[in-house]
């Protein structure tokens, strides 16, 4: 199945709200929007649906998905000053769940003082204690069995972690080769994290998983935010529909109004309207494509590519930063299952 939504049912309608994107904030959001039955929404994600998909599901086929046009948008980075002028591969996950269907599922909470950071910089209610308690909301822990407690002498007890929510976290296993390399880490003086989850991760832990610790499949966007909620008769997901540009209107003082965006689908160019909001979630490096091509950022470079300017935003477009991500394996004995 590719299409949820037929194109009958979006192109030239008006919705309350319309998602662009539909990876780990979209589905999150249209799942949270269409709570209230009388709020119709709108979810356009550029890929497909990719539902009940092995290759998605199968936990261990992390970092398979890498230049797989179904999954992965596969862009390399222009040449990197620091990395000796190297061009870098950056991918980023394509279809409905977005990254989170190819993602490597490490599920870790950072500090609390960072998080409290955000409120410090002028945003009221932004803080560790509201972060808790909204991912208390979707998350559901699945503790590790009690032999793997004992063995890796681990108390779950101690961590928060929501029990209800949709999407499944847990440790589905510790094997004694692991058990080995964190002796490794203790006779090296390497201390394990008071609070790993509870806001203070400095120090080596137990990464959880987003993974159903009982089939060893993926728990992400779509299984968690999506699926449970695709019966809901106001929210509409339509997969293949790229999003082109945002449709607008100017407003007071120079703004603009977002009225609703224009996408293509199977080939023509379609619109639909917003009465509410139109929210940009295609990630981090396509939500900016999409305002710039509705020529909404720098006056400069719009200019230079031929997109007229509807309203000079410098911020929109720059200071993209990314992790480094540095892994180190090494061969087991045989000893080792
Ligand atoms: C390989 C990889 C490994 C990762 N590992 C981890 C990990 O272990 N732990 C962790 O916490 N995080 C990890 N992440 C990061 C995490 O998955 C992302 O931070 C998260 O998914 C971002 O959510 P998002 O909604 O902003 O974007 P995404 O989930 O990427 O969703 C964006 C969606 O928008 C769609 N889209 C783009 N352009 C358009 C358009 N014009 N019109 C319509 N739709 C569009 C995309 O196809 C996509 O579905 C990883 C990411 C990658 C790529």
């Amino acid at each position: 199945m590719s299409n949820v939504s037929g194109i009958d049912k979006v192109s030239g309608q008006s919705f309350d709200y319309i998602i662009a994107g539909g990876g780990g904030c979209g589905l999150t959001l249209a799942a949270r929007l269409s709570e209230d039955p009388s709020t119709a929404v709108l979810v356009l994600e550029s890929g497909g649906a990719n539902l009940n998909d092995p290759e998605l599901l199968h936990a261990a086929l992390f970092g398979s998905h890498f230049g797989k046009p179904q999954y992965d948008w596969a862009h390399n980075s222009v040449k990197q000053k620091h990395l000796n002028n190297r061009s870098v591969y950056f991918s980023r996950g394509k279809g409905l769940g977005g990254s989170t269907a190819i993602n490597f599922l490490g599920y870790c909470k950072p500090p609390a003082r960072h998080i409290d950071d955000w409120e410090t910089l002028g945003n009221p209610g932004w803080n560790w204690e509201a972060h808790q308690e909204m991912l208390e909301r979707i998350e559901r822990f699945q503790p590790p069995p009690e032999d793997i407690q004992i063995r890796s002498k681990t108390d779950p007890s101690a961590w928060k972690f929501g029990r209800n929510g949709q999407l499944l976290v847990g440790i589905p296993s510790i094997q004694d080769g692991e058990l080995k390399l964190t002796e490794a880490m203790e006779n090296a003086g390497l201390r394990p994290a008071p609070q790993p989850y509870n806001g203070d991760p400095n120090g080596w832990f137990w990464c959880a998983s987003t993974c159903d610790t009982e089939t060893y499949t993926r728990s992400y966007s779509t299984t968690a935010f999506y699926l449970p909620n695709k019966d809901r008769p106001n929210l509409s997901v339509l997969t293949d529909a790229h999003v082109r540009r945002v449709l607008t209107q100017p407003g007071a003082a120079g703004n603009l109004t977002a009225t609703g965006v224009e996408f293509g689908y199977g080939g023509d160019i379609h619109s639909v309207r917003a009465t509410r909001e139109v929210i940009l979630s295609a990630g981090a490096l396509k939500s900016p494509q999409i305002l710039e091509l509705s020529g909404i950022g720098r006056n400069d470079v719009l200019s230079k590519i031929g997109v007229p300017v509807k309203l000079d935003l410098p911020g929109v477009g720059e200071n993209m930063q990314e992790h480094m991500a540095l892994a180190m394996s090494w061969e087991l004995k045989n000893e080792f299952p």
